[in-house]
């Protein structure tokens, strides 16, 4: 399903404010006996508008409820009952009345630092509690209303996932910059205040960490506010991304070696104490510490089930934690294979590293290309970002046999890159075998022995507050 930004202007005889484009009608269901088809609008159910996704399944769950569709020019409509039976209809959207927007103006948001000319989702300041919900994207919560509030602990929809940044509310506001836009409620911006209204609700937080503006001693502040939250699961801190296309934007950097590793050593010190009295570290940090900073990577264990896995937060662990079964790798190959693994510039050691054993292997000519992010410049590092042109830009036409990508440099669940361009694309014009390389560092040893191509599959796209797709990966 997507979201979508404004309510559906779908026509309907009703006045409804809003209608449910519907996508799928299951065969043999209730909505297809009453002659509802594919490019119809649900209207209402018992005789309510709903909102989302979220509403119409509460509805449902009262047992017995008639629903209105019309068809899409509004012109017939049809009404029908079902009694705790599914309806059959599957939306083009979660969000029927139009997804809400960001109200903010962060200091560091992707969104503002986006080179134009990407596909409109990528651009999408998506701040909508239920999306959040729905498939755990972050949101800030400066735009939730009393009556917001009220609805998320009456249908306890949690847990959700919120950027706080910062406990200090003086230097929150003046990261995120939010009285520059109209904020519906000014209260909301109180991050204690509203942590403390949503009690009942689990909330998995992050902190997007500035060198000197909320580390230090200000991210020990937050720590030891969030860490003190009956309801807060657990804090993912996360370094600030940048790209080189900031242009009348507050002057920012990104952590420098020696700056990472104190964060590293702060956090690690938070989780050793956090450990002895709870059992839990609940505060975890983003990969890109540990590889700026060249500190050893936390042990699997160390990430107590990867809750946070698409913040980059033990990403790089999950993959690596499978391990080469070297005793199962041929000493040669049938016939020479020229294999080239693409990744950022961030990751490549690690692989380089990782990948070692393989060079055992006779035949075998395998290169990890550490591809510079030409698109959003260089200080870009993670693989998530790079574009098909920076592919085709660093890889020369039949240089190789088989090309392997990072699988987060696909779309979720598709075979596009970020600018568009597909895995045919780059097939078609380097003139070579274009996959991606696995979900972790044995599938992508297999990969690379068997010159068998895994498929696109991507388990993640690049996924942080600042820049979302309108799918599945929020
Ligand atoms: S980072 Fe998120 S909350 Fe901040 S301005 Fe961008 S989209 Fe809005």
């Amino acid at each position: 399903m997507r979201t979508s930004l404004r309510p559906t202007t779908a026509p309907n005889p009703f006045g409804a404010p809003y209608v449910a484009p519907i996508r799928e009608v299951a065969p043999g269901s209730p909505a297809e006996a009453a002659g509802v088809g594919v490019g119809w609008s649900l209207v209402s159910v018992n005789e309510a508008w709903v909102s989302d996704v979220l509403a119409y399944r509460r509805e449902l769950a009262k047992g017995e409820a008639t629903l209105l569709a019309c068809d899409p020019a509004g012109e017939r409509s049809v009404r029908f009952q079902v009694a705790w039976e599914d309806p059959g209809l599957e939306f083009d959207d979660v969000i029927f009345d139009g997804l809400r927007l960001c109200a903010n103006k962060c200091e560091f948001c992707y969104v503002h630092q986006m080179p134009k000319g990407f596909r409109k989702s990528l651009y999408v300041m998506d701040d909508d509690y239920r999306t959040s919900f729905l498939y755990g994207s972050f949101v800030t919560l400066t735009n939730l209303t009393d009556d917001d509030i009220q609805r998320v602990l009456d249908e306890h929809l949690s847990p959700l996932y919120v950027s706080v940044h910062t406990a200090d509310e003086d230097l929150r506001a003046d990261m995120m910059k939010w009285w520059r836009l109209k904020v519906q409620d000014p209260r909301a911006t109180r991050i204690r205040d509203m942590i403390e209204r949503l009690e009942p609700i689990d909330l998995y937080t992050q902190v997007v960490a500035q060198p000197g503006r909320n580390d230090g001693e200000a991210l020990d502040a937050t720590l030891a506010y969030l860490t003190s939250r009956p309801n807060v699961q657990a804090v993912a801190v996360v370094p600030v991304g940048l790209t080189g296309h900031r242009r009348n934007l507050p002057d920012l950097r990104g952590y420098r070696r020696d700056e990472a590793g104190q964060v590293v050593d702060q956090v690690e010190s938070w989780q050793a104490r956090l450990l002895a009295e709870r059992g839990s570290r609940m505060v975890f940090l983003a990969d890109e510490f540990y590889l700026v900073g060249e500190r050893p990577l936390p042990s699997a264990d160390a990430y107590e089930g990867f809750e946070m896995l698409e913040n980059g937060v033990g990403m790089v662990r999950d993959f690596l934690a499978p391990g080469i079964d070297v005793a199962a790798l041929p000493s040669g190959l049938g016939s020479p294979r020229r294999v080239l693994c693409a990744t950022g510039t961030l990751f490549a050691p690690v692989l380089e590293a990782a990948l070692a054993p393989l060079r055992a292997v006779r035949g075998l000519d395998l290169e990890v290309r550490a591809l510079t992010n030409r698109t959003f410049g260089d200080v870009t590092t993670v693989a998530g970002l790079l574009a098909g042109r920076d592919v085709l830009t660093q890889v020369r036409p039949g240089e190789a046999d088989v090309l392997l990508l990072s699988p987060s440099m696909l779309k979720y669940g598709t075979e596009t890159l970020l600018d568009d361009r597909t895995l045919d694309d780059l097939r078609r014009e380097l003139r070579m075998d274009v996959a991606v390389g696995g979900q972790d560092i044995q599938a992508l040893a297999d990969a690379i022995v068997s010159g068998v191509a895994v498929g696109s599959d991507p388990q993640f796209g690049y996924s942080t507050h600042a820049i979302k797709e309108t799918v599945g990966q929020h």
